[in-house]
């Protein structure tokens, strides 16, 4: 399975419509083709709900807060009573405590090395709150923070997620000791992260270059420790995903499947595609089951870059090349995305996504490219996420029959 992050747009002209991408192209035509609503029709997908969808788990059943799944995904082991968030690194300007002060950048300028600031911060002493964290740096600015000892996940967040907003106070969200305790823990690690970050050598370097410091951790996505049943006890196939994103990662840790790390993945749009193609493709000799994901599609996304998106895609389509002599009586190959993220919205929307199936003995359509403009008429029609993997089991005979 390639799921090409935020590929699909809006509009009648698009990145994907426009990109020169003849193998992509190619395998549309090999095979059946359809648009497909990850979550469901409406639902604004988020890549780790959605990629839950594509492997066969009910996002609105399975789904616990992204805290824990960026935790797994940058390797924390998730304990019962754990807490877990996403942690940006941002930049705050202003006088007083950390609360008292603007976020003028949500990822410190999109800072690349943070392991000295992450190092710092682990300095930190929680032993008076009776508490043990675990703090990890994912790619770029992102990262993952866990608290341990007996903690609620039923609290806000840090992150205003808008510029020009102040820090916003860790509050409980429901009225008992564990959530006060816990936002009262968060507050303070937030002060004294700030305190630490702000005075960092590292730091007081980028200010002197210009470059914003980075000086706070916008914690998110409060979660508990997802009880998921592992993806080869439900199938009986081995999972493995190729990625340099650490959500996308951590999708498949939670799910019990590996995660094949391949030199140059950075999840960005400097990423080695060539190597996680190669990569993939080597896994299937021990995996049942390979999900590679791109990612850099989706950042041009968010960035708002029509012309770069199409530029990516057609980079894509260039490394994607080799899958075009994948061997299609063994292998069934999903070629498709987790959601659009279209130029002129800047965010995930629910505008469906193409997706195409090459498997030996599929009805193979009309469709002769893959676009999310052409991709309707194929024989897919309109599924959902769920559907993909339900109609994917029945293809390669894994299906339990229904009734007698
Ligand atoms: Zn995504
Ligand atoms: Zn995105």
């Amino acid at each position: 399975m390639v799921v090409i992050d935020g590929v699909s747009d809006r509009g009648s002209v698009t990145p994907l419509s426009s990109a020169r991408k003849p193998n992509l192209d190619k395998l549309a035509k090999m095979g059946i083709n359809g648009i497909m609503d990850t979550i469901k029709p409406g639902v604004r997908p988020g890549s780790d709900t959605s990629h839950l969808a594509l492997l066969g788990y009910d996002p609105f059943k399975f789904y616990t807060g992204r805290g824990p799944i960026e935790a797994a995904g940058v390797g924390i082991e998730l304990k019962e009573g754990d807490v877990a968030f996403r942690v940006n690194f941002g930049t705050v300007e202003g006088e007083g405590s950390v609360f008292d002060k603007v976020v003028i950048d949500r990822r410190a300028g999109r800072i690349s090395d943070t392991d000295e600031l992450v190092k710092a911060v682990n300095e930190i002493d929680l032993s008076n709150f009776n508490v043990e964290f675990v703090f990890k740096r994912g790619s770029g600015h992102r990262g993952a923070l866990v608290l341990r000892g007996n903690l609620s996940d039923e609290v806000g967040d840090v992150d205003p997620k808008e510029m020009g907003k102040k820090v916003k106070r860790c509050v409980p969200l429901v009225e008992d000791d564990k959530a006060r305790r816990t936002a009262e823990i968060v507050n303070y690690f937030i002060q004294k992260s700030h305190e630490i970050l702000d005075n960092h050598p590292l730091n007081l370097e980028r200010s002197k270059s210009g470059l914003p410091k980075a000086n706070v951790l916008l914690l998110r996505g409060a979660g508990k420790v997802p009880h998921l049943p592992r993806f080869e006890d439900r199938f009986g196939m081995r999972l493995a995903v190729i990625s340099g994103t650490a959500l996308i990662k951590g999708v498949v840790r939670v799910l019990g499947g590996d995660v094949i790390e391949v030199e140059g993945a950075t999840g960005g749009k400097d990423t080695n595609l060539n190597a996680k193609v190669e990569g993939a493709l080597k896994a299937l000799e021990s995996y049942d089951f390979v999900l590679l994901h791109i990612k850099a599609t989706d950042e041009y996304g968010h960035d708002g870059d029509f012309e770069g998106k199409r530029e990516f895609i057609e980079k894509v389509d260039k490394a994607l090349e080799p899958l075009l002599s994948l061997d299609f009586s063994e292998v069934c190959l999903i070629l498709t995305a987790d959601h659009s993220t279209p130029v002129n919205v800047g965010d995930h929307t629910a505008d469906p996504v193409p997706v195409t199936i090459v498997y030996r003995d599929v009805r193979v359509d009309d469709v002769d490219e893959f676009s999310e403009l052409k991709a309707y008429k194929g024989g897919l029609h309109r599924i959902t996420g769920n559907d993909l993997f339900n109609i994917v089991l029945d293809l390669i005979n894994k299906a339990k029959k229904f009734g007698a």
